[in-house]
This record gives structure tokens, sequence and C-alpha cells, in this order.
């Protein structure tokens, strides 16, 4: 009978397994499909000066609207372009489409200067072209290198030491900013932040989530963040900002810039491009 039962239970098991690798061939097939289409989208979400509470930029987030399966999120398909190897041509068009949109929406606001900041993944980071692509974007686009910011995460700067400095120092080189995003979350050795040429420190949600609450040794953590960054020169973006208390503590605390459903969520580039205009006249925290 257990033997009956175990074989059954197999049997089911592999035609699940079967249907999860059919599901993840199609996924990965239409996503090849939506690249060369031109069907992937980039959603904006504002980053706000803390001390003037204006829109000073934004974060490029790529949505895929699947023609059947409705809008699917990154973290259900970067996987599968990093596993694929097609991360390097999507970070690409990522790039450049954000890039192309920053010039655009910062001409039509006569000029104002906008920062935009586009996620890079290691796989991405890992190519030797890497910086020569970031450079022929920057060239292609007309986007002034100082106005553009790579996000990475802490994984990217802990690998394989020596061939990341380079990469990082040619990346410098050209003049852009470069973020740890979800800071905190990850393996991090402290002595990493001095070595490598990194400009911004972009404290994780999961340590915004816990301010602004009663207790106070929850606030702790993010203090300690922003007091590193301020001590390096470096500067502090909070992510996911909620609530108003929350926001109340990071001013406290003095963190430079923030990002959150408080203000805004990501939003599509219409949307984005009118705030990014109101955004000189009324500040975003008061609109909400
Ligand atoms: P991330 O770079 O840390 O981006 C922040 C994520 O938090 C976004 O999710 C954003 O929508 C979400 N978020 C922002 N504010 C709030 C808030 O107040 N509350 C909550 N609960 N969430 C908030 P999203 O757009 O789903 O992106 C998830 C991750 O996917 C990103 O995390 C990033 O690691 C990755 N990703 C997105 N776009 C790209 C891309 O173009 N290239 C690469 N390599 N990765 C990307
Ligand atoms: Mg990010
Ligand atoms: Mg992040
Ligand atoms: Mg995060």
């Amino acid at each position: 009978h257990a033997k009956a039962a175990g074989g059954s239970a197999f049997v089911s098991f592999r035609a699940q397994m079967q249907e999860g690798l059919v599901e993840r061939l199609e996924l990965e097939n239409d996503l090849r499909a939506a690249l060369e289409n031109h069907d992937l989208r980039l959603h904006y979400q504002p980053t706000v000066d803390l001390d003037t509470s204006e829109v000073v930029g934004f974060e490029a987030l790529v949505r895929w609207p699947h023609p059947t399966r409705g809008m699917i999120n990154p973290l259900d398909f970067i996987p599968i372009a990093e596993a694929t190897g097609m991360i390097v041509p999507l970070g690409r068009w990522v790039l450049h489409e954000a890039c192309r949109q920053a010039v655009e929406w910062s001409a039509a606001a006569g000029g104002r200067p906008l920062k935009m900041s586009v996620n890079v993944s290691v796989r991405q980071f890992d190519q030797p072209d890497f910086a020569e692509t970031v450079a022929a974007v920057l060239a292609e686009t007309g986007m002034p290198a100082d106005r553009l910011c790579l996000e990475m995460t802490e994984s990217v700067l802990m690998t394989d030491t020596e061939a990341n400095l380079e990469q990082l120092v040619r990346l410098k080189a050209l003049g852009l900013t470069l973020a740890i995003d979800d800071f905190g979350t990850g393996y991090s050795s402290l002595a990493y932040l001095r070595r490598f040429p990194v400009d911004t420190l972009k404290i994780d949600r999961s340590f915004v989530e816990r301010l602004g609450g009663v207790l106070t040794g929850d606030t702790a953590l993010t203090d300690t963040i922003v007091r590193l960054g301020k001590s390096l020169g470096m500067a502090t973006v909070a992510e996911g900002i909620e609530e108003f208390g929350q926001l109340a503590a990071l001013r406290e605390m003095g963190c430079g810039f923030a990002q959150g459903y408080y203000f805004s969520r990501p939003v599509p580039a219409a949307e984005a491009g009118r705030l990014f205009l109101e955004g000189a006249d009324t500040p975003v925290e008061t609109s909400v």
C-alpha cells in the first residue's frame, strides 16, 4: 500500500514538475518575443528631496504587460532574464529608455535637472564591456553622466572583489553615480564601503517599515545607517515610505531622500512626466 501511494505521489510530482518546466519555457519564449517587439514598459517612482519636498528624480522599474497573463512584476521575470542571459539586452534597453526619457522630461522642464536611477543585475555588471555599454547609451541619448545613478545590490560588491573594483572604477570614470540598493539586507562587510567608489546608500524598506512606531529600538538601525552614510560622505535614500510617521522619523535623522507609496507608487511614463513638471511648484507631499 505504502509503495503504491508513494508511486502515485511521485507520478503526480513529476507531472507537476513538467507543468512547471513547460510554463517556464513558455514564459522564457514570451519574454524573448516581448523584448524583440519592444513590449516591455518602464514605470517610474519619484525620489523626493526631504529638505525641499521636491521630486528630484525617478527610479525606472521595468514592467511586462503580458498578452494573456496581465502585468508581470519584475521579481517574476528578472530571474528568468538573468538565468537565460536575456538580462543583458533587456538591461541595455531599460538603460537606454530611462536615459532617453530623463533627457526628454528635463528639456520639457526648461532644463531642470532630473536624476534617473536604473537597477543593474550582477549578470550585467559582470559583462566585461558593461562600462562601454553605459558610455554608448549616454552618448546615444545625450544624457549627462552625472544625472544617471546605477543601483546595485550588495552582492555585486561582495563577489570577486578585484574585478568588481576595476569595473566600478571604470563606471565612476564616466562621471555617474553608484548606489547600493536594499542596503542592510546583504551579507555586507563595512570594509567594502571604504574600498569601493559608492556614492549613495538606499536603505532597505524592511528598516523603514519599523519606523514611526512606539518602539524606539526599531529606529536604531535606520539611524545608524543614516549616520554611516553621512560619515562616509554618502547620500542616503530611504525606500518604501508608506506613512507620515516614517517620513517624520527619517527627516529627524537627517536622511536626504526618500521613495515610497506615501509619495507615489511607480507610475507609467505619462503620469511621471506630469509629476516632474508640476513638482517644481507643488511639493509632492502636499498633493497626496
Ligand atoms: P528595488 O530596486 O528595491 O525597487 C523597489 C521595489 O519596491 C519596487 O518593486 C517598488 O515598486 C517597490 N516599492 C516602492 N515603494 C514601496 C512602498 O512604499 N511599499 C512597498 N511595499 N513597496 C514599494 P518592483 O517594481 O516590483 O521591483 C522589484 C525589484 O525588481 C526591484 O527592487 C529591482 O531589484 C528589480 N527590478 C525592477 N526593475 C528592474 C530592472 O530594470 N532591471 C533589474 N535588473 N532589476 C529590476
Ligand atoms: Mg532599486
Ligand atoms: Mg531597492
Ligand atoms: Mg528593496
